[in-house]
């Protein structure tokens, strides 16, 4: 199976991405996740995106679109993924359909995660995550059981992104907007595109997936 987890920052895509890729056997391909280990391994794609990263803008779709048309041909994929952060343009959503239409396969849903503006703002500035496992956080919506200490793996160091501040976020709402919610009718047209609600609790929001990926 292959889906796309679709919504803007904060909509809790990378969690229940992680939950997917548990129970149901996919892999979770996120671009940010990507990018971040390329920007921190310092390559030359790392490099070039850095700067966009940090100011809230998309990073080039030739740098994105060969990330992904690279790691769907590796061996983990051949049961199916779970694409989170990508594609973020019309552009990239075409090169998706060429993509996996060169690989003989297709794409089974896309779901949007639709969440409040207001509860973005609040949710990005407050999460973080286990520095070691990367278990996601929130300062007050999901603290550890224990304080200070990772509910997994035990360990006691925890990192926040760089661009989950105030005003990159604004900024990466407005990229949001503009580019990628018009993929929305993109998919809305081909019939694939469900809703779940964002704003439900997160076991709530992980029923709704299961019942759009069981149906
Ligand atoms: P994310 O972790 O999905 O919030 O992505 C973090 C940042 O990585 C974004 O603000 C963009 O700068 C970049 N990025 C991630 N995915 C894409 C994509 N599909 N296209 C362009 N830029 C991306």
């Amino acid at each position: 199976m292959i889906i796309i987890l679709f919504g803007p920052p904060g909509a809790g895509k990378g969690t229940q991405a992680q939950r997917i890729e548990k129970n149901h056997g996919l892999v979770q391909l996120s671009t940010g996740d990507m990018l971040r280990a390329a920007v921190a391994a310092k390559t030359h794609y790392g490099q070039k995106a850095q700067e966009k990263m940090q100011a809230g803008q998309l990073v080039s779709d030739d740098i994105v679109i060969g990330i992904i048309a690279d790691r769907i041909k590796e061996d983990d994929c051949k049961n199916g993924f779970i694409l989170d952060g990508f594609p973020r343009n019309v552009a990239q959503a075409k090169a998706l359909d060429v993509m996996l239409s060169e690989e003989g396969v297709k794409l089974d849903a896309v779901v949007q995660m639709e969440v409040d503006d207001e509860a973005l703002v609040d949710r990005i500035s407050g999460r973080y995550t286990c520095a070691n496992c990367n278990e996601g956080y929130h300062d007050t919506n999901l603290k550890p059981k224990v304080d200070g200490v990772c509910d997994v793996c035990g360990s006691t160091e925890f990192k926040r992104r760089e661009d989950d501040n105030a005003e990159t976020v604004g900024k990466r709402l407005k990229e949001y907007y503009a580019q990628t919610a018009p993929v929305l009718p993109y998919y809305a047209e081909k019939g694939i595109l469900q809703q779940v609600d964002g704003m439900a609790a997160i076991d709530d929001v992980t029923a709704q997936i299961n019942a759009v990926l069981s149906a």
